[in-house]
């Protein structure tokens, strides 16, 4: 591990604290550490103090500019060491509205600006941060904003979508194309009469949005918004302060924050919360990046060469492990809730954390609102620099209590593997995916039943409970379904594939997991085939919203699906002894099929004795269930959860072709 030096003699702080001797660190592990809140820029009318923890620096000053980006500083003011490994300095008068950076040296070298790594507002394209006071960021009624009530996990529905995605569409009706403030546009119709934004989420039901990476990102060019530019957002370059390429204004540092708490507020008033997309795992850039500008080495992962680690696939991978690191990843979620009122966290390559620190988050999460969703994908794209049994990896999510993650297997199983996008699985016709259909509906929690069948076998059952397991079948990445039907059966009709688009969303939505939709899966929206669209156009990756219209059978059928799930608690047990007592999978004679049963008494369900078939096959298939009058509630690729769709008497019960049925008595 490379040896930091600091040659400074003893100094003494500009707020006349204790003396300080900066000293050389044998590890990181030897960094001081931050006490208490960990604060860079204090604003005041009469002045503004900052401070900065860079324990290794032997300088630091503080640049304060006119704008946020060209122009030379307007002071700069040398930062004193002071206790913690921190650097402060205080600026007297009013700065509001001004900008900073910091530039750090170490080893004789100034590393260039930053406006450090806990900017909460900063100008266009992140380079500088903004002096503001927050509370001038409130819209109106913020006081008053609340979280939609949420009882329990189990009853969670999620959908996922990007900014642009979802409303840039020349059809979407929708003013704010593209922006934060889309979300809080209410009364927005497609050129065809269909709701959209909003009105769409309600109408659709969903419990959450989670939103695609919306802290400042680096990818898009926010002085040329003029210009056709798409990226997903994971590219990390200030954490703390929102995107500003979704925001009417990225210059202007409060605008995207105050759009940003307008967006929530809208949502939450429409019954629903919000998840932020995460990605605390790596940086957009590596040399550059705010955290080598201001620690060098300290919050990234080296390997055993000495260079830098890349588990993430990006060119770096984060430490969470280390105290600093660790402190600021918790403060961060925490920040977001506190300042943005976030319900919800989705921790990108969430494997390449330690379980310490997904604890800590947790913990903390819980201290302010236990309903705070967290969830991750439990893998990493390379093998980590820590040993694998202290990683945030979906095989230890048994040790990372009320923290969910992504099921590959059961969304691998529905639509084939991730790798081969033409290969299909249960939804393409063929057998031996059962064991992962099981898996799935059961979320992912030991079940008697799920490997009790030939074919394939699922290796571990790796969710204690139902609520740490994330139902789905597509999302960003890959393939969104529409596209895998096609690519996995292309000789299939277009009402074939719609069928089994029905079939799909019915497993996600009838599993004991947390489900997950795609936005515009309920559309059947397509990607033209692009796998990786991170940073395709919008012809690929925007929703349009004229689909709405032609699928709307589609669009029904989904909405009446979570209609289904939020009036029917035998859906969402929530609990693994509950599901293993209450949910018996049926023999099924023919492959490709998964039947069902759920006793709704316990949870306190109107229907008592509850039957899904999914049948998978391009033929119609025969399953046996008790002689007595059933009411047929879904069936051939329609349902209505309220009127029901007539009887059939028990007995052999036929369904047919690629299609589920839903009965109960
Ligand atoms: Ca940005």
């Amino acid at each position: 591990m490379k040896l930091k030096h600091l040659l400074v003699l003893p100094v003494f702080t500009a707020m006349g604290c204790q003396p300080v001797q900066p000293g050389s660190y044998d590890s990181y592990e030897d960094y001081p550490v931050v006490e208490g809140q960990w604060e860079e820029m204090l604003y005041a009318p009469a002045s503004t103090r900052f401070s900065l923890w860079a324990p290794t620096a032997e300088e630091v000053n503080l640049k304060l500019y006119a704008d946020g980006q060209g122009g030379e500083p307007l002071r700069v003011l040398s930062m004193e060491a002071a206790e913690d490994g921190l650097w402060r300095v205080r600026a007297d008068g009013d700065w509001k509205g001004r900008f900073y950076t910091f530039d750090v040296k170490v080893d004789g070298v100034w590393l260039g600006d930053t406006p450090g790594v806990w900017a909460k507002a900063v100008g266009v394209n992140g380079d500088r941060a903004a002096i503001i006071d927050l509370d001038d960021t409130d819209p109106e009624g913020w006081g008053q904003d609340t979280r939609p009530e949420l009882n329990s996990f189990a009853d969670i529905v999620i959908y996922e979508m990007h900014h642009r995605d979802f409303s840039i569409d020349s059809l979407s009706g929708v003013a704010r194309r593209g922006k934060y403030l889309a979300l809080a546009e209410e009364g927005t119709r497609s050129a065809q009469g269909q709701k959209t934004g909003i009105d769409h989420l309600k109408e659709l039901g969903v419990t959450h949005v989670h939103i695609l990476p919306s802290f400042d990102y680096s990818s898009v060019d926010e002085t040329r918004l003029d210009q056709p530019q798409y990226n997903w957002g994971y590219d990390p370059k200030n954490y703390n302060a929102p995107e500003g390429s979704y925001s009417t204004d990225p210059y202007a540092p409060d605008v995207r924050i105050r759009e940003f708490k307008q967006m929530v507020m809208a949502l939450h008033k429409a019954g629903i919360r919000v998840v932020m997309d995460v990605v605390y795992n790596h940086t957009a850039v590596t040399e550059g990046s705010n955290f080598e500008r201001t620690v060098p080495g300290y919050f990234y992962r080296q390997t055993p060469e000495g260079g830098f680690a890349n588990a993430s696939g990006c060119g770096n991978e984060t430490a969470s492990e280390r105290a600093m690191m660790r402190k600021f990843m918790v403060e961060s979620v925490k920040y977001w809730v506190n300042e943005y009122h976030i319900d919800g966290f989705r921790f990108d390559l969430m494997g390449i954390h330690d379980l310490a620190t997904m604890r800590a988050i947790r913990e903390e999460l819980d201290k302010i609102d236990p309903t705070i969703y967290v969830y991750g994908e439990g893998w990493a794209a390379g093998a980590p620099q820590l040993p694998a049994d202290s990683l945030a990896m979906k095989n230890n999510i048994g040790l990372l209590a009320r923290i969910a993650a992504f099921s590959d297997e059961f969304r691998d199983s529905l639509r084939g593997p991730f790798g081969n996008d033409a290969q299909g699985a249960f939804l393409a016709g063929y057998a031996g995916h059962e064991a992962g259909i099981r898996f799935g509906i059961a979320g992912g929690v030991e079940h008697p039943q799920v490997n009790a069948g030939a074919g394939h076998q699922v290796p571990k059952f790796w969710a204690l409970e139902p609520t740490q397991f994330i139902s789905y079948v597509s999302c960003h990445d890959d393939l969104c379904l529409a596209d895998r039907l096609k690519a996995t059966l292309p000789d299939a009709s277009p009402a074939v594939r719609k069928a089994l688009h029905k079939l799909a969303e019915t497993a996600v939505l009838t599993s004991q997991g947390v489900p997950f939709i795609f936005a515009g899966d309920e559309l059947m929206r397509d990607k033209q085939g692009v796998h990786n669209s991170y940073n395709s156009p919008d012809e690929i990756n925007a929703i349009r919203w004229e689909l709405k219209k032609q699928n709307r059978d589609v669009f029904d059928y989904v909405r009446a699906l979570i209609e289904l799930r939020k009036a029917h608690p035998a859906f969402r047990l929530g609990d693994a002894n509950l599901v293993r007592e209450h949910l018996e999978f049926l023999s099924a004679e023919d492959d490709n099929v998964v039947a069902f049963r759920l006793n709704g008494q316990p949870a306190g369900d109107t229907w008592t004795d509850i039957t899904v078939i999914l049948n998978a096959r391009d033929k119609a298939t025969a399953v046996s269930l008790p002689e007595g009058d059933w009411q047929v509630v879904c069936r051939d690729g329609r349902i209505d959860p309220v009127q029901g769709l007539g009887t059939v008497a028990g007995g052999e019960v036929r369904v047919g072709a690629r299609s589920a049925m839903i009965l109960h008595r």
